[in-house]
């Protein structure tokens, strides 16, 4: 029988035993319904989520919410929004307590002297072309001047079809700042023209970011099994769908029978009370959901899937890893 010491020599042992003791359990919170963007393909706007609940205003009650998180046993709260900057006593109700990363759009400079080490992540959706056709602006000019060099900021850099050929300009600027940067691929949730995938895209881009990961490995978080996930949606003979998507809230889920999942995941509505069906939006179609996060806890979630060859547990290894350094949990 396959075993995982079996698999593994002594260096990728001691990798794989960093990760196994991490025991992530994550839950996504709206912290605002508000933003102080509108992006074409924002799921949070398209799906009317931003309507869901109307916004719990009393710091007091976000504080007893979020310890009765911690006592759900959430040691990772990802917070999104709208823009959680927008309401930095949420925010700061969250890091007190939890270890925390806030998704921002990088407009509002999160003051570090009251969020020392908060892992940032910033929306980053193309060149300065797209950033305009799907933001009405060239957020990058502004975020990079707020955050250049800051050792807990990373870009969350949204690949379109349009970035085909463009990555890598894009991804030089981001080193030239000093930050780091991790890519996920555009749902189109919008269906704004010339922005949905098409199979040969698909490929195309795949080739690309393992390019950029060889190219850039000190600037790019990112594993070639993850590319390889995300672009075709397969992991071996299985593909990623409902029936496979491990990011649903579980009180809501009724799947029978029932994948393998994150534990007590639950995406928060900003009320504290409602609960969203997923890390993404309820109108999203499953079939072509290229949600990253949801892709990489696909993978997390199926390790003994993995305990068949060296090298399929090694792709374990490194998504597992890709993910831990993207909040924090192991340095990079
Ligand atoms: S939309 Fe995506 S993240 Fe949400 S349940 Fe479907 S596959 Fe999962």
């Amino acid at each position: 029988m396959k075993t995982v010491s079996s698999l593994l020599d002594p260096e990728w042992h001691e990798r794989y035993k960093r990760i196994s003791k991490l025991n992530i359990r994550s839950s996504i919170y709206d912290v605002t319904n508000r933003c102080n963007l509108r992006c074409k393909g924002c799921f949070f706007f398209s799906s009317g989520e931003d309507q869901a609940a109307s916004e719990e205003t009393d710091t007091k009650k976000w504080e007893a919410f979020i310890d009765r998180e911690k006592e759900r046993g959430v040691n990772l709260a990802i917070l999104i929004g709208g823009e959680p900057t927008l309401c930095l006593d949420r925010v700061e109700a969250f890091y007190r307590r939890l270890p925390t990363f806030c998704a921002t759009n990088g407009l509002i400079k999160v003051p570090r002297d009251r969020f020392p080490d908060m892992m940032l992540g910033i929306s980053l959706w193309g060149d300065e072309k797209d950033e305009k056709t799907l933001r009405g602006k060239d957020a990058f000019s502004i975020s990079s001047k707020h955050y250049a060099g800051d050792p807990h900021v990373y870009y969350l850099y949204t690949l379109t079809p349009n970035q085909i050929g463009k990555i890598d300009r894009i991804v030089k600027k981001i080193k030239d700042v000093g930050l780091k940067v991790h890519m996920q691929l555009l749902s189109n949730d919008e269906g704004v023209d010339g922005f949905s995938w098409k199979p040969e895209e698909l490929a195309a881009i795949r080739l690309e970011m393992d390019e950029i990961l060889d190219s850039y490995p000190q600037t790019v978080i990112s594993s070639k099994y993850y590319h390889k996930i995300i672009t075709t949606g397969k992991m071996f003979n299985r593909s990623f769908g409902w029936n496979e998507c491990p990011s649903v809230t579980e009180p809501m889920d009724h799947r029978n029978p029932r994948p393998k999942r994150l534990i007590e995941f639950i995406r928060w509505a900003s009320d504290l009370e409602t609960m969203h069906r997923c890390c993404t939006s309820i109108t999203r179609d499953c079939s072509t959901c290229k949600d990253g996060a949801a892709h990489m806890s696909w993978v997390m979630v199926n390790k003994r899937m993995h305990i068949r060859t060296t090298k399929d547990l090694q792709n374990w290894i490194e998504v597992y890893e890709m993910f831990a350094k993207l909040y924090q949990f192991i340095p990079w």
